[in-house]
C-alpha cells in the first residue's frame, strides 16, 4: 500500500541550505515575524494534515468520484469534512493580506503548503487551490467593493473560486469565446453562455461559488481584444456578504474522467446570470494571466507532486521484492534471493523519479522567493520592480509548468514500472498516480502550447532579455564555483550545455526569420531543453550547498551525499538527453511540413 510523508528535511534542506529563506524574508522586511520557529511549526502541522487527513482521503476520491444530481454535485466521502478543518485551521488565509482576514504571510509559504498538499491529494487540493487563483486575481484587479465584499469569505474559506475560460469549441484558443455579457442595471451585466471543463464549479464543500469568467460586450473587437472579465456568484450577495438570491449559473452535468475523480469537472451554463466587471472592458485577459499564472505555477506542482509520490511508493517496493540475483555477485546471501533495488535499471528508474522531484522542488522554491518579490513591489507600488520579477517568473512559468508535468508523468509511469504487473493492478495504488498525472500536460495550456509560450512569446518576442538574465545567473554561479575541486564534475557539463542553450536559441531566432514554422517545430524540444538546463542548475546548487554541510559536518551526513550523489547520477544520465532535443529542434521543418493535409487524411481512412 502506498503512504505518503511530506518531505520535511527536502525543505529544511532548500529552505536553510540552498537558498537561506530566512535571509531572503529579512530582505523582505520580514524578519521579525516570519522566523524558523514559525515557518518549521507551520511546515510541521501542514505535513501532519496532509499526511493523516488528505492522503487517506486519495484513494477514497478515486474509488468513489463526484455525484452529480439535478445540478448539483456532492464530493467524495470525508472530502467536506477535510475542507471545513482546512478552513477552521485558517490554511485558507496563510498567505492572503491581513486586511482581508489572511495571516499576510509570504506567498512563498504558501507554495510549500501546496506542494504539500497537492502529492497527498491533488484533486481535493483543485478546491483551494482554484479559490486562491480566484482571490489572487480578485486582490490584483477587483475595485475596493469588490475585494472588501468577496475577499473576507474566501479568505475564511466559507465561499470558493473558479476560473471559467474553456468553451467547447475552444481552450487554447481564447479569441474565440462567445459568452456573452450584456449591460444590465447599474454596474451589472447579465451573463449567457457554456462554459465546459469548470474544475469545482459546483461541490457541497462551500456556501457560495464566485465564478471568474470570460465573457464579451456587444460589439467587442473580435478575437482577445474583445474579451473582458466578470465576477459571477452562485449566490447574489448584499455588500456585507450576506447570501440574497440564487444566481442564473448551474452545473448542468459533470466529466466522466481518466483520473482526479475527486474533483469536480463542470459544465457550466450561465443563464442570464449576474455578474460585475474586474478591471477595464475588453482587459479580460490581461487580468486572467493573473489567474492564469497562478494555476500554472500550482499545476507544477501536480508534476512535482507525481514525481513524489511515485518515488515513495517505488521505493519500499524495490527493497521488499525479492529477485534474481545482483549481476555483481549476490548481495543477500540469506535470501532466496536479492531484492530488486540491486539491479541497475531498477535504480536507474528510483534515481529517475528522485531527481525530478528534488530537482523541481529546487525549482519551484526559487519561483516562490521570486513570487515573494514580485508581491513586495506590488504593495510598495514600485511597478518598474514588479514588472522586472514578473518577467522573471513569465520566463521561468512555461518552463516550470510543461517540463515538470511532462518529467511527473514520466516518475508516475517508472513507479508503475518498478512494480511490475502489480503497478497495473489498482489494489497497490501506483496507477492511481498515472492516471491522475496525466491530465497535468493538458490543462492550464497544453506543453505545446506553454513552449510556444516560452520560444516565441518569452524568448524571440522579448529579444532574449529575460533568458540572457536568467543565463548571467548561472554564469555567476560558474565563476564562483569552477575552481572548486568537488564541485568541477558539474560545472564544466553545465557551462557547455548552458552555452549550448544559447547557441540554439540564436540558431533558431535565425531561421525562424526565413521561415516562421521554426518556431512551432522547434518549440517542444526547445522547452524540454530548456527545463533539463535549467534543473542541471539547481541540482549544481543544491549539491554545492550539500558539499557545504559534508565539509561543515553540521548536515546529515547521508541525507547530504545522497544529494551530491542524485547530483551525480543527474548530470550523467538526464542532462545527456539535451543532445537529441538539440538535434531534433533545429532540424529544418520541412519533414514535418511537406506532408500535404489530405495525406494524413489517407493514412487515418486506411
Ligand atoms: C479535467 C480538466 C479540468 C479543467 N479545468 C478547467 C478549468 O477549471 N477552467 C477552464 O477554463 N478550463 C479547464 N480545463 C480546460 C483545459 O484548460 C483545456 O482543455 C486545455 O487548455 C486545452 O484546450 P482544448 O481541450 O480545447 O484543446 P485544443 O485547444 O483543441 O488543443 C488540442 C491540441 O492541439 C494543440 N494546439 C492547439 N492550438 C495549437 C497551436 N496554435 N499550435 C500548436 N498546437 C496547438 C494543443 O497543444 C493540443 O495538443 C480543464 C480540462 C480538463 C480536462
Amino acid at each position: 500500500m502506498l503512504r505518503y510523508k511530506a518531505p520535511l528535511a527536502d525543505i529544511k534542506f532548500l529552505t536553510e541550505t540552498v537558498f537561506d529563506f530566512q535571509e531572503h524574508y529579512q530582505s523582505l522586511g520580514l524578519g521579525e515575524t516570519v522566523n524558523k520557529e514559525l515557518t518549521d511549526t507551520i511546515f510541521e502541522h501542514c505535513a501532519k494534515f496532509c499526511e493523516n487527513v488528505l492522503f487517506p482521503l486519495n484513494r477514497v476520491g478515486d474509488e468513489e468520484g463526484c455525484r452529480f444530481e439535478e445540478r448539483q454535485v456532492f464530493t467524495p466521502s470525508g472530502w467536506k469534512q477535510a475542507y471545513e478543518q482546512y478552513a477552521q485551521d485558517g490554511w485558507h488565509g496563510l498567505s492572503a493580506p491581513e486586511e482581508f482576514g489572511g495571516q499576510g504571510l509570504p506567498l512563498s509559504m504558501g507554495v510549500i503548503k501546496s506542494e504539500m498538499i497537492g502529492t497527498a491529494n491533488w484533486s481535493w487540493g483543485m478546491y483551494p487551490g482554484l479559490s486562491l487563483g480566484a482571490m489572487n486575481t480578485l486582490f490584483l484587479h477587483g475595485d475596493d467593493q469588490q475585494k472588501s465584499t468577496y475577499l473576507p469569505p474566501m479568505v475564511e474559506g466559507r465561499w470558493s473560486g473558479t476560473m471559467c475560460l474553456t468553451e467547447p469549441q475552444c481552450g487554447t484558443d481564447l479569441g474565440q469565446v462567445k459568452t456573452k455579457a450584456v449591460p444590465s442595471d447599474g454596474n451589472t451585466y447579465k451573463i449567457t453562455g457554456t462554459k465546459i471543463f469548470i474544475s469545482s464549479g459546483e461541490h457541497d464543500m462551500t456556501e457560495n461559488i464566485i465564478h471568474i469568467v470570460l465573457a464579451r460586450l456587444p460589439n467587442s473587437p473580435k478575437g482577445t481584444k474583445g474579451i473582458s472579465l466578470f465576477l459571477v456568484p452562485k449566490f447574489t450577495v448584499t455588500e456585507q456578504g450576506e447570501l440574497v438570491d440564487r444566481n442564473g449559473v448551474y452545473c448542468d452535468s459533470i466529466e466522466k474522467k481518466m483520473g482526479i475523480h475527486g474533483s469536480s469537472t463542470c459544465v457550466m451554463s450561465f443563464e442570464e446570470a449576474e455578474g460585475y466587471l474586474i478591471g477595464e472592458v475588453n482587459q479580460g485577459l490581461h487580468c486572467m494571466f493573473t489567474f492564469m499564472n497562478t494555476a500554472r505555477i500550482g499545476t507544477s506542482i501536480q508534476g512535482i507532486g507525481a514525481s513524489e509520490l511515485a518515488y515513495q511508493g517505488s521505493v519500499p517496493y524495490a527493497a521488499d521484492r525479492m529477485s534474481m540475483r545482483s549481476l555483481s555477485g549476490t548481495k543477500h546471501p540469506e535470501k532466496a534471493a536479492d531484492s530488486l533495488i540491486v539491479h541497475p535499471d531498477v535504480r536507474r528508474m528510483l534515481l529517475t523519479q528522485k531527481a525530478f522531484a528534488e530537482g523541481g522542488r529546487a525549482m519551484l522554491y526559487h519561483a516562490a522567493m521570486l513570487a515573494d518579490k514580485m508581491m513586495k513591489a506590488h504593495e510598495e507600488g514600485n511597478q518598474a520592480l514588479y514588472e522586472q520579477y514578473d518577467d522573471e517568473l513569465g520566463f521561468l512559468t512555461p518552463v516550470l509548468k510543461a517540463f515538470l508535468t511532462e518529467t511527473g508523468y514520466e516518475s508516475a509511469n517508472l513507479g508503475m514500472q518498478v512494480y511490475g504487473g502489480h503497478g497495473f493492478i489498482k489494489e497497490w495504488g501506483m496507477e492511481q498516480i498515472v492516471r491522475d498525472a496525466r491530465i497535468s500536460t493538458l490543462y492550464e495550456g497544453t506543453t505545446g502550447v506553454q513552449a510556444l509560450d516560452l520560444l516565441g512569446r518569452k524568448v524571440l518576442l522579448g529579444k532574449m532579455k529575460t533568458f540572457n538574465e536568467f543565463m548571467a545567473q548561472m554564469k555567476e554561479f560558474i565563476s564562483q564555483h569552477k575552481n572548486k575541486k568537488q564541485m568541477k564534475p558539474l560545472i564544466k557539463p553545465l557551462k557547455k550545455a548552458m552555452w549550448k542553450w544559447r547557441w540554439a536559441t540564436l540558431r533558431i531566432a535565425f531561421k525562424a526569420n526565413k521561415d516562421r514554422d521554426m518556431v512551432g517545430s522547434a518549440s517542444v524540444d526547445y522547452l524540454m531543453f530548456s527545463g533539463y538546463v535549467v534543473m542541471a542548475y539547481f541540482w549544481a546548487k543544491m549539491a554545492n550547498a550539500a558539499y557545504g554541510e559534508l565539509n561543515s559536518c553540521t548536515g546529515q551526513k547521508a541525507f547530504c551525499e545522497s544529494k551530491i550523489q542524485t547530483a551525480a547520477f543527474y548530470f550523467e544520465r538526464i542532462l545527456p538527453r539535451i543532445e537529441s532535443h538539440y538535434k531534433t529542434m533545429l532540424a529544418k521543418p520541412d519533414s514535418l511540413m511537406t506532408l500535404p493535409e489530405e495525406h494524413f487524411l489517407l493514412a487515418a481512412h486506411g
